[in-house]
């Protein structure tokens, strides 16, 4: 039997998730795709908390997140801000793609803060920035509030966010905050499984891209728009995830959205108490602890592959031995999705069952 996913991406999926997938293909020119599409426009914009049209992409996020910097950057330059394995990775992707690509490294563990962003970006030249609100690998979540008032001041550098795994947890209005592009992937917050991405561009990122050449065909903005105007995608989507999504905007929105953030921030609470009772610390800094998962610092120098194991044999219960090289010195415990009381509550009572002594 599967076990159940606590780790931090793919999380687990519900029945009524997976029902939804199965529902009849429709072509993707058709009425019915067009009544699905723009069917579930107005909640996908309320969710991004913005008036710009909402796209969704046929890959993982990563797609999206090379897209952005295809799209926004040209010849001047773009900063990467690095604080763990998604962020670091952005850099690759970036020199991959061909850009000239500066990186804002912090120590993995800690958070990018406002500052540091105000002193590279000071420096001139860049055309867009890349920030990863919740960085999944260190369980680090970036205060983007103070990162937005930052970029204010510099209005010519667009402002792209990776929301993978924050999405729907805490409130982040994209208008309001003034992010030119909003992106996360189905695995992590949304519990649906990997293979979509959705995202949002703001008229600013638009104008840019108009300008960028090199944009390639997939993840082109500018055809995302054009489609998007006719509640089409530009290629033949997984019409089956656009039905889970369906099927997940249906369970947000009779939850509520601040009821769904506020049930994230308790299950988080009672997974961080349970670390704390046992005398462990957290790997991230007070008040920038990320609200969807929980990276556990290996202070007490338990044998983790061991908890790992006796989760996995004795509760069928899969959580994370630590990414790369915070391997054995971490282990991390997502809270994302469709997590309940009663069910953090039997993952506790795993967790205190398996942990070596
Ligand atoms: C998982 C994750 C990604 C990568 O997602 P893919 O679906 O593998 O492309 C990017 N950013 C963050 C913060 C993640 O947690």
């Amino acid at each position: 039997m599967a076990s159940k996913l606590y780790i931090p991406g793919p999380i687990q999926v519900s029945e009524k998730t997976f029902r939804a997938m199965c529902s009849p293909m429709i072509g993707h020119r058709s009425g019915d795709f067009k009544k699905l599409y723009g069917g579930i426009q107005p909640q996908l914009k309320e969710l991004f908390g913005t008036a710009q049209p909402v796209f969704l992409s046929t890959s993982s996020a990563w797609g999206v997140m090379e897209g952005a910097v295809r799209n926004l950057v040209g010849s001047g330059k773009v900063l990467n801000c690095m604080c763990g394995a998604f962020s670091d990775k952005w850099l690759d992707v970036s020199k991959k793609c061909g850009k000239q690509a500066e990186s804002l490294q912090v120590e993995w563990g800690q958070p990018i803060r406002g500052e540091q962003i105000r002193e590279k970006l000071s420096q001139g030249g860049f055309e867009a920035i890349t920030v990863i609100h919740n960085e999944t690998s260190t369980g680090v979540m970036s205060p983007i509030g103070e990162i937005c008032e930052v970029m204010r001041e510099f209005p010519e550098v667009l402002l792209v966010v990776d929301s993978v795994s924050s999405f729907s947890v805490v409130p982040l209005p994209m208008d309001e905050l003034g992010i030119d592009v909003l992106l996360t992937g189905s695995q992590k917050a949304l519990a649906m499984p990997p293979g979509l991405a959705l995202f949002s561009a703001s008229e600013k990122a638009f104008a840019r891209a108009e300008q960028v050449k090199g944009r390639g065909y997939y993840f082109d903005f500018i055809e995302f728009k054009k489609n998007q105007a006719e509640d089409m995608t530009p290629s033949t989507p997984s019409i089956s995830h656009i039905y889970a999504l369906r099927s997940k905007l249906e369970d947000i929105f009779n939850e509520g959205i601040a009821n769904r953030h506020a049930r994230h921030a308790e299950l988080n609470e009672m997974v961080g108490s349970w670390a704390l009772r046992n005398g462990f610390e957290f790997f991230a800094p007070e008040g920038f602890r990320s609200k969807s998962l929980t990276c556990v610092a290996n202070n007490r120098n338990i044998d983790v592959a061991e908890f790992v194991k006796n989760l996995k044999e004795r509760h069928g219960i899969l959580i994370d031995g630590g990414y790369g090289k915070l391997k054995g010195k971490t282990f991390r415990i997502s809270n994302m999705g469709d997590e309940t009381r009663e069910t953090i509550g039997e993952l506790i009572a795993a967790l205190d069952d398996s942990l070596p002594q």
